[in-house]
């Protein structure tokens, strides 16, 4: 109950009308005497690629290229962010909040959700991993974009770890959660995770190019002045590692590297951990290199 009270839903994006792609018949996910406790308008709520971040602004810095391009394809696109970052040294979480809302227009997200969890303090245990399962099984994403599973920040790389155990315990059919009206889930599991790359640098298993929305990526990131180096933001606040015009221009200098290579001019990258098939080789960058 104290995590119920405790969550903040911030406003949503346009509406998810798409039904949903099921596994196969309901029939066959739900045992029949329980079929009645799952609140159809519940199932109505699909993600295509969720990313799921420690921090509000986590996501535009690493994955946000990614979610625009998967859009502009006709993909429901969302964002649940874990904590509202109000440890952060600058601006406060109300603020933090105004600016995620401001990304998410930008980013043309279809959803995006703040779970609430305790900026720094959140672990990867049962407790944060139902809360977790919760999100994944209301927005049944095919693939989850997550935090790298090692960073500069402690909270990236406990969130990495939380996130992929989450997508895993989320398909068992035996752990069960309910939705905000104590409606039972289904049981889901996405089909990918793929963690992004943040400040720590990891070779990526694949890259993906972001050229075409480049731009818009980083309009996305400059929403969050009270963060990032902004001529506008002249409150009396300590300049932190991520406010400086260096740091700024570090993240632009990590896209061109990934782009690079692969001939493009800016990528974003991604470590999978496990063995990505493939069904036909037309989406492949076609430049040399
Ligand atoms: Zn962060």
């Amino acid at each position: 109950m104290a995590a119920k009270v405790r969550r903040k839903q911030l406003p949503r994006f346009g509406r998810v009308d798409s039904f949903p792609r099921t596994r196969g018949p309901l029939m066959l996910q739900a045992s029949f005497s329980n079929y009645h406790r799952f609140a159809p308008s519940r199932l109505r709520m699909k993600i295509d690629v969720l990313a799921v971040a420690a921090h509000p602004d986590d996501v535009e810095l690493c994955c946000a290229g990614t979610l625009m391009m998967e859009k502009d394809h006709g993909k429901k696109i969302g964002v649940v962010d874990l904590t509202r970052g109000e440890l952060g040294t600058r601006g406060s979480a109300e603020l933090r909040d105004r600016e995620a809302t401001v990304a998410a227009n930008i980013m043309q997200l279809d959803v995006r959700e703040n779970l609430g969890m305790p900026d720094g303090f959140f672990k990867n245990d049962e407790q944060h991993q139902r809360q977790l399962i919760r999100a994944i099984r209301k927005y049944r994403p095919e693939i989850v974009l997550a935090s790298s599973l090692a960073d500069r920040h402690p909270d990236h790389g406990r969130a990495g770890h939380l996130i992929s155990d989450a997508c895993f315990l989320s398909g068992l059919q035996k752990i069960e959660t309910v939705d905000i009206d104590g409606m039972l889930q289904l049981q889901w599991r996405p089909r990918y995770v793929f963690h992004y790359i943040q400040d720590r640098y990891f070779q990526p298993s694949f890259v993906y190019d972001v050229t075409r929305v480049f731009d818009r990526k980083l309009e996305a990131i400059r929403a969050y002045s009270s963060q990032f180096f902004s001529r506008e933001y002249d409150r009396d606040e300590p300049q932190t590692y991520i406010s400086t015009p260096e740091f700024l221009n570090s993240i632009i200098g990590r896209h061109q590297m990934f782009g690079k290579m692969i001939g493009v001019a800016y990528a974003e990258g991604f470590i999978s951990e496990k063995m990505i098939g493939v069904q036909n080789f037309d989406s492949f960058v076609q430049l040399d290199t």
